[in-house]
C-alpha cells in the first residue's frame, strides 16, 4: 500500500509535471499521501438556494438563482467597474467586477439561468455581490446540494488556475483510485466503542462530504486518529522512561512533620495539599518523577517546592532549583530561605555574579553534602558544580529551557536521575499541556490562598492621564506603592528606552514629593539591585520599569500596577505583570493604559484582562488569538504540527483520545495482544517516520 501513496502527484490524471512542480513548491505536496492529507480548512454551504428578497447583510456566502438583465461599464481606467443587474422573481441585485472585466464580460449572457455565489453586501436599498462565482444553471447544478470544500492554496497557484476548485477535482480523481487502498488504522474494538466511520470512508467524507452529519463524523474520526497516536506515542515514551530510570526513594517525613508543627506560616490551600500528595507519592514509588506543576501567579508554588525539598533532604538528598533569570533566581532564593532558615536547612544562591570565593565555598559544601538546597541560574549546569547526591531538580519557567538543558541537570547524579519538578506560572490550556507535556505528569494548583481580594483591572486611555495621576496619588497617600511598566521589545529598543525615560520624567514632574525608582535592561545588575531594594524596603513609592520586573518580584505593599502602551503586550505578559500586585491584604489595581487606536486583537486582549483574572481562561484566549505554536515558542512547535486536529477547539476529542490511549496501555503496555496488533503496526510505522502519510496510517 505504501508504494501507491508514495507516488508523485504528477502521475495523477489531469495534473502533470508542470502543475505538480508548482504544487510541490507552493504547498509542499509531493505524493498522493500528501495530497490526500491536504484537508479542506472549511466548507461552503451549497445546500440551499436563496431568493433576492431573503438576502441580508449578515449573511456569509450564499447562492441565488436568476437571470442577467443588463450590464454596464462604469468609470474608466483603474477605477473602471462592470455592473450587472441580476434578478429573480423576488427582486434585483447588482453583481460587480473591478478586475478581470475583459475576461468575464463577454461570457455574460441575458436570457440564461445562472447560479451566483458570493457574499451579499447592502448598498443603499440594494444588495450587491462583488466578484461572485457564476455558473450556468443546469438540471445537475440545480439539484447539486452539497458542501463545497475549500482548500488552502496560494496566489501563485491561483494565477495558474490551481485554485481550491482545481484541488477539489484532483482529490476526487485520486480518491477513486485510493479508496480501496486506504488501510484501517484502528482495531474493531475502538471503531465499535465510538461508532467510528471506517478510515477510508472518513477520508472520502472529509473531501467530498455528503452532508453535515457525515462530515462531522468524518472529522471526529480523523481528529481522533491524529490525537490518539500522538498520545500513544507520548505515553509510551513515559513508560520507557519509567522503566529505564529508577528514582531515589524519598520517604522520610520527620523534617516535614517538624516544619508543619512549628513553622508553617499559614494553612495550605486544598490545592497545595493535593499537589504535595502527588509529589510525595512519586517520591515513594521508586520511579523517577517528571512532573509539571502549573499554578497561577500568587497561587503559592514556593511553599510546595520547599516542602518537596524537605522530604528529599530528610532522606539524605540535595535539591537544586534553576530559574531562567538572575532576578527570578534571587526571588526564589529569598522565598525559600525564609522557610529554610526557620528549620535550619542550608541554602545558597549561585548565579553569574556570585563572587569567586563564595562560589568556591558553594562548590565544596555541595560536594561534601553540607549544602542542601542550591538555587541559581543556568550557572548550576556548569561542570564544576558537583552534588554529593542530587535528589530533586526543580526547574522554574520551563518554556525558556530546552530539553537538552534539563537533561544536563539530570546528569548531575550518577546513581539516580533526580526527580524533576518543572514549575510554570504561565497557565497552559489543557489541550496544549496534554500535547507538549503529554509525557509528564501534571499537577495543577487551581486555587488561590484565602482572603485575597481580586485585583480590579481598569482600561484607561492615554488622554485621561490627569485622572490617573490623581488616583495614583491617593493610593500612595494611603501608604501603597505603585509600579509603572513600559514595554521593551528588542526591535525598537532605543525608542522604548526613550519612552521609558520620557515617562520617568513626566512622573517625576507629577509626583515631585515622592522618591521614585527606575529599573531597565540597560542598567548594570548592581544598580538594578540597588533600585529594586529601595522599592522593596518602601523607600521609593513608585517603580518605573521595563518588563524586567515581569517575573518573580514580590512586594506585597505594591498594590497598583500601571501598564503603559498596554496594547503592545501579549496576554501572557499582561497577566504576569498583573500578578505582581494583589499579594497583600489591600485592594489592588491594574491599570491598562492605551491609545484610542486599538487593533481588534489588542482590544480583545485588553477586554479579556478587564473581564477575568483566571489564568487558564486568559491562556485559552491567548491561544485562540495567537495559535498554539506561537504560544509555546518554536521549540515545541514541531509537536504541535497537526494535520486536522485543532488544539483551540478539540479539547473533548483530545481528552477522549488520551483516555483511550491510557486504557490500552494500562491493559496491554507493550501492545502485544492480537486486538492491538493494528495499533502496534501503526506505532512502528510512525517510528520510521519521514513519510508524512505514516502519521495517519
Ligand atoms: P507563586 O505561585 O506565584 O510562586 P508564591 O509562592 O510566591 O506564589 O506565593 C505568593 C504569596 O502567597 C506569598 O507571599 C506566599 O507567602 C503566600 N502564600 C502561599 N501559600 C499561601 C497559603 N496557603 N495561605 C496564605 N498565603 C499563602
Ligand atoms: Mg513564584
Amino acid at each position: 500500500m505504501t508504494s501507491f501513496f508514495k507516488t508523485p502527484i504528477e502521475f495523477l490524471k489531469g495534473l502533470g509535471p508542470q502543475k505538480a512542480a508548482h504544487i510541490n513548491k507552493e504547498l509542499g505536496i509531493f505524493t498522493y499521501a500528501d495530497l490526500l492529507q491536504h484537508y479542506p480548512f472549511r466548507y461552503e454551504d451549497r445546500t440551499k438556494f436563496y431568493k433576492v428578497r431573503e438576502l441580508n447583510a449578515e449573511m456569509s456566502n450564499v447562492q441565488v438563482k436568476g437571470q442577467i438583465r443588463s450590464k454596464q461599464l462604469i468609470g474608466a481606467g483603474r477605477k473602471q467597474r462592470l455592473a450587472v443587474q441580476f434578478a429573480d422573481e423576488t427582486g434585483i441585485m447588482e453583481l460587480v467586477w473591478f478586475s478581470g472585466i475583459n475576461w468575464i464580460s463577454p461570457k455574460l449572457r441575458t436570457g440564461v439561468d445562472y447560479v451566483v455565489y458570493g457574499q451579499p453586501k447592502r448598498f443603499g436599498s440594494k444588495y450587491t455581490m462583488a466578484h461572485p462565482e457564476l455558473e450556468i444553471l443546469t438540471p445537475a447544478v440545480s439539484q447539486n446540494e452539497f458542501l463545497q470544500p475549500v482548500y488552502s492554496t496560494t496566489e501563485t497557484l491561483r494565477k495558474r488556475y490551481l485554485d481550491s476548485k482545481a484541488i477539489f477535482k484532483f482529490q476526487k480523481t485520486l480518491l477513486k483510485e485510493a479508496y480501496n487502498r486506504i488501510p484501517e488504522t484502528l482495531p474493531p474494538h475502538i471503531l465499535q466503542q465510538y461508532g467510528f466511520l471506517a478510515k477510508r470512508d472518513a477520508v472520502v467524507q472529509i473531501h467530498v462530504p455528503k452532508n453535515q452529519q457525515l462530515l462531522q463524523k468524518a472529522r471526529f474520526r480523523m481528529k481522533f486518529d491524529e490525537f490518539f497516536f500522538m498520545q500513544l506515542r507520548l505515553l509510551m515514551q513515559k513508560k520507557v522512561r519509567l522503566e529505564k530510570f529508577k528514582g531515589q526513594l524519598l520517604q522520610k517525613t520527620d523534617l516535614l512533620t517538624e516544619f508543619y508543627q512549628s513553622h508553617l506560616p499559614f494553612d495550605l490551600t486544598g490545592a497545595q495539599k493535593k499537589v504535595i500528595k502527588e509529589i510525595f507519592s512519586d517520591f515513594k514509588s521508586g520511579k523517577q518523577m517528571n512532573r509539571l506543576l502549573q499554578g497561577d501567579v500568587g497561587s503559592g508554588k514556593t511553599i510546595v517546592a520547599f516542602i518537596s525539598a524537605l522530604i528529599a533532604i530528610d532522606s539524605g538528598a540535595q535539591v537544586a532549583l534553576m530559574a531562567p533569570t538572575q532576578i527570578l533566581a534571587n526571588q526564589h532564593y529569598e522565598g525559600l530561605k525564609e522557610f529554610a532558615d526557620k528549620i535550619g536547612v542550608t541554602i545558597a544562591l549561585l548565579t553569574g555574579s556570585t563572587k569567586t570565593k563564595a562560589r568556591r565555598e558553594i562548590h565544596e559544601n555541595l560536594k561534601s553534602g553540607e549544602l542542601k538546597i542550591l538555587v541559581g541560574t543556568h550557572a548550576l549546569l556548569e561542570e564544576v558544580v558537583q552534588f554529593q547526591n542530587l535528589g530533586l531538580a526543580i526547574v522554574d519557567e520551563q518554556h525558556r529551557y530546552g530539553v537538552a538543558q534539563r537533561a544536563r541537570l539530570w546528569k548531575k547524579n550518577e546513581n539516580f536521575v533526580p526527580h524533576v519538578l518543572i514549575m510554570t506560572a504561565t497557565p497552559i490550556p489543557r489541550t496544549l499541556s496534554m500535547s507538549v507535556y503529554g509525557d509528564l505528569d501534571i499537577s495543577i494548583i487551581d486555587e488561590l490562598p484565602k482572603g485575597r481580594k481580586p485585583i480590579k483591572t481598569i482600561h484607561q486611555y492615554d488622554a485621561n492621564r490627569l485622572k490617573l495621576n490623581g488616583f495614583l496619588k491617593k493610593e500612595i497617600e494611603k501608604g501603597r506603592q505603585v509600579y509603572v511598566v513600559y514595554p521593551l521589545i528588542e526591535e525598537s529598543e532605543k525608542l522604548d528606552l526613550k519612552d521609558l525615560m520620557d515617562g520617568y520624567e513626566s512622573i517625576a514632574r507629577s509626583f515631585p514629593e515622592y522618591p521614585i525608582s527606575i529599573v531597565h535592561g540597560k542598567m548594570k545588575a548592581a544598580d538594578k539591585d540597588f533600585e529594586m531594594a529601595r522599592f522593596v524596603k518602601g523607600e521609593t513609592k513608585l517603580m518605573v520599569a521595563t518588563t524586567v520586573i515581569e517575573v518573580g518580584v514580590n512586594v506585597p505593599n505594591a498594590s497598583v500596577m500601571v501598564i503603559e502602551n498596554a496594547e503592545r503586550f501579549g496576554l501572557a505578559q499582561l497577566h504576569q505583570l498583573r500578578g505582581r500586585v494583589g499579594r497583600g491584604a489591600e485592594q489592588s489595581y491594574c491599570v491598562l493604559v492605551t491609545s484610542y487606536k486599538l487593533s481588534k486583537e489588542a482590544r480583545t486582549r485588553v477586554e479579556t484582562m478587564v473581564r477575568t483574572t483566571d489564568g487558564f481562561e486568559i491562556a485559552q484566549v491567548d491561544m485562540n488569538l495567537r495559535g498554539p505554536g506561537d504560544m509555546m515558542g518554536t521549540q515545541q512547535s514541531g509537536q504541535l504540527d497537526l494535520l486536522i486536529g485543532d488544539l483551540r477547539e478539540d479539547e473533548p476529542i483530545l481528552s477522549i483520545a488520551r483516555q483511550s490511549a491510557q486504557a490500552i496501555i494500562a491493559k496491554d503496555p507493550n501492545l502485544e495482544s492480537e486486538e492491538n496488533a493494528l495499533i502496534r503496526r501503526q506505532v512502528e510505522n510512525q517510528k520510521k517516520k519521514n513519510l508524512n502519510w505514516s502519521r495517519i496510517s
